[in-house]
């Protein structure tokens, strides 16, 4: 299967596969996609929306965490944290794994709608 370009930047992609699923990744930008069936995945035009599934507790180091990981202020990250708002409206199945990506390794779980059909690990 040949997927060509970047949906970002345009650069060519490489692709290696890893535990069944194909890593695709940009030879310019940061760009990295795992997925079964790359060129859906790329070509899913879905504009997703991803919110914060709620945490147990909204500890400094929790609300710290997540504002190192979005690159965003630490009372931001508190204020997303309890409110439950979105971190991401309108974006691509590339970035929703790229968010997921980022903060499932730290213990935050995401709510994605609509339903996310692709490889999340
Ligand atoms: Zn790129």
């Amino acid at each position: 299967m040949q997927v060509e370009k970047c949906p970002q930047c345009g650069s060519p992609l490489v692709a290696r596969t890893e535990g069944g699923c194909l890593v695709l990744k940009c030879t310019q930008c940061a760009l990295e996609a795992v997925t079964t069936d790359p060129q859906a995945l790329i070509s899913d035009e879905t504009a997703y929306s991803v919110r914060l599934r709620p945490v147990k507790e909204i500890t400094p180091r929790v609300s710290a965490s997540l504002a190192v990981a979005l690159g965003i202020r630490a009372q931001t990250a508190r204020d997303l944290l309890r409110q439950g708002g979105p971190i991401a409206t309108d974006v691509s199945a590339v970035e929703v794994q790229r968010l997921h990506g980022l903060l499932s390794p730290l213990g935050f779980s995401l709510d994605i709608k609509p339903h996310f059909r692709w490889a999340l690990d």
